[in-house]
């Protein structure tokens, strides 16, 4: 117990400390359409850097940033860094940031994304806000409101970690997400449960197109999945068979030239979709 405490009031201190000097360190990982085979963005991943060189996973110190009420700071240079970043890239790639709930809680996320918009000037069609159903299952009628106001501003509105939690389709119907993500669960059961798995991904992709919105499978890390995925009309797909997260610094003209060029050809047999949705966030 004495370790666990001493750990933890560890990372307290390098949270407050990066904090206080704004030393996050941002990873971006791609995001591609799966019927153009075209990158389509980035999905904007924090890491705090520790004393000793190494990075510490968001799993591990945002649930305690959240505790320590830090999460607000956090997440308000999160998206002022994610949007700056943005503006650097070609002008279609979109940028994905992760919103705590917390950050809903203290009512000051609305200012947060207008000024993080504002500052770095970025379209906002490029910006997409990724939440969880955990968001939505508390103050859910104050929090509807914010998220419709949120996407009032043109940006879009992403369902993170479908199909993990308790009763996220309920959800669907109250709130237009523009898009879904399949949990990297999925994925992970995909070799294991097969037929099974298979059938609830699919199922998700048909529900998604149904109601308008795109769906993305996360976790993608092998080709047996994209080929499944080809085959299931997947809109969008992210994992580590197409790229890891990097830092922006990694993402020059040429890094970016070669994702472009990393989707694989689609398996023989494969039909395309043939009337594929918005990828341009001109076109929404
Ligand atoms: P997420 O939003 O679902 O992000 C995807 C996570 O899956 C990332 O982990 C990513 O590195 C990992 N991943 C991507 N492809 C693969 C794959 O093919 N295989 C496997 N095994 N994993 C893959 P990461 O970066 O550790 O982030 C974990 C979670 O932390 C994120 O899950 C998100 O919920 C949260 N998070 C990350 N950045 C932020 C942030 O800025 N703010 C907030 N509030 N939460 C964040
Ligand atoms: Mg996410
Ligand atoms: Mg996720």
């Amino acid at each position: 117990m004495d370790e666990a405490l001493q750990k933890r009031v560890a990372l307290e201190k390098v949270i407050r400390d990066c904090v206080a000097h704004g030393k996050f360190v941002l990873h971006y990982q791609p995001v591609f359409e799966m019927d153009s085979k075209r990158l389509v963005g980035f999905e904007a991943l924090v890491r705090l850097p520790a004393p000793d060189g190494t990075l510490v996973s968001p799993t591990e110190f945002i649930p305690v940033a959240e505790e320590m009420r830090m999460i607000d700071k956090i997440g308000a240079w999160v998206l002022g860094e994610a949007c700056r970043t943005a503006t650097s890239w070609p002008k279609e790639l979109t940028v994905a940031v992760n919103l705590s709930p917390s950050q809903f809680e203290s009512g000051t996320i609305e200012q947060t994304v207008t000024d993080a918009l504002k500052e770095s000037g970025l379209d906002p069609r490029r910006l997409e806000l990724e939440i969880t159903e955990s968001l939505l299952m508390h103050n859910s009628d104050a929090t509807m409101a914010t998220l419709r106001r949120l996407k009032d501003m043109g940006l879009s509105v992403v369902m993170d970690d479908f199909g993990t939690g308790y009763s996220s389709l309920s959800y669907l119907w109250k709130f237009p997400f523009d898009k879904i993500k399949i949990d990297r669960s999925f994925m992970e059961s995909f070799a294991k449960s097969g037929r099974d798995v298979e059938t609830v991904v699919k199922t998700i992709i048909a529900l998604g197109r149904e109601m308008n919105m795109r769906v993305t499978v996360e976790g993608v890390e092998t080709a047996a999945q994209v080929d499944f995925l080809y085959n299931a009309h997947a809109d969008q797909v992210q994992g580590f068979y197409f790229g890891k997260p990097l830092p922006a610094a990694d993402m020059t003209a040429d890094s970016l030239a070669q994702l472009r060029k990393s989707m694989p050809p689609a398996p023989p047999g494969h039909v395309t979709n043939g009337k594929l949705r918005l990828v341009e966030p001109t076109q929404k």
